[in-house]
């Protein structure tokens, strides 16, 4: 499986949506499915749970990600990820605020520049 840091910092190879797409495992689309509506109460299906990463070009997004304003400014301007961007923005900012998650990944990111 491709390793894929998402722009925002976050690891798509570890993401259970995402792993559960790229091995096609419906076992891991339902347990992935039950994370998400204990975790955020969202009801997402076990057969929408389908995700291609957030550098995909033309592949399947999930959820919030179709949607990331972070992912489509890192998409137009070219950067591997937000780390590599001249212009932290408070997008980036706002959307770390919602996901400390990637905000200590991210951060790990800076430190390894
Ligand atoms: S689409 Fe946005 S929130 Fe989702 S992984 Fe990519 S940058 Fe992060
Ligand atoms: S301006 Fe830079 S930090 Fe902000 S979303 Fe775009 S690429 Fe990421």
């Amino acid at each position: 499986m491709t390793n894929m840091t998402a722009f925002c910092g976050l690891n798509c190879s570890q993401c259970p949506q995402y792993i559960a797409t790229q091995n096609d495992d419906d076992t891991a689309r339902a347990e992935a499915s039950k994370m998400i509506r204990e975790a955020y109460g969202l009801d997402i299906k076990p057969k929408e749970i389908n995700c291609d990463g957030c550098h995909t070009e033309n592949g399947r997004l999930l959820g919030y990600c179709d949607s990331c304003k972070v992912r489509a400014c890192g998409m137009e301007k070219g950067v591997e990820n937000c780390a590599y961007c001249k212009d932290q923005c408070d997008t980036l900012r706002q959307f770390h605020t919602f996901s400390p998650t990637a905000k200590t990944a991210f951060e790990q990111l800076l430190k390894k520049l």
